[in-house]
């Protein structure tokens, strides 16, 4: 092999090396961007979750919740109609817990249920489709 064979070989390597860095970072990056996205999102809906509207007495709490759901979860001891006793419940599931026994830190940590492990909030609805409208020419 030639030295300048050699040389171009080299350089060649190089470029290619410096190619694949750029792609893998522009790829990382968009990735970054859309983990940052669903991240905040999720963040989001933990804060929502943890808002003043999800805390509230348990006698407030649904009737049929409250029929289903005796025992705290956390502290497996019976809820009482005290007007002090407050409830941290998840919008999804109706599933709540007392406030003091720290349901919060799960939610922060877990983003999910603490009983049923399921989501904090339903679904998003998804917009109607809409019919695409028809042209016909005679
Ligand atoms: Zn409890
Ligand atoms: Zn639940």
């Amino acid at each position: 092999m030639s030295p300048a064979l050699a040389l171009d070989l080299e350089v060649a390597a190089v470029v290619a090396v410096a190619v694949l860095i750029v792609a893998l970072a522009a790829a990382a990056s968009g990735a970054c961007r859309d983990d940052a996205g669903t991240a905040a999102a999720a963040a989001e809906d933990v804060e929502r979750a943890l808002g003043g509207a999800t805390l509230v007495a348990y006698a407030q709490a649904g009737e049929a919740a409250r029929a289903r759901q005796r025992c705290c979860a956390f502290c497996q001891s019976e809820y009482v109609k005290a007007p002090g006793e407050l409830v941290r419940v998840v919008p999804a599931c109706g599933h709540f817990f007392h406030a003091a026994c720290d349901a919060d830190r799960w939610i922060r940590t877990r983003r999910t249920c603490p009983l049923c492990r399921g989501a904090l909030w339903p679904p998003a609805p998804r917009p109607p489709v809409r019919a695409a409208a028809v042209v016909v020419v005679a």
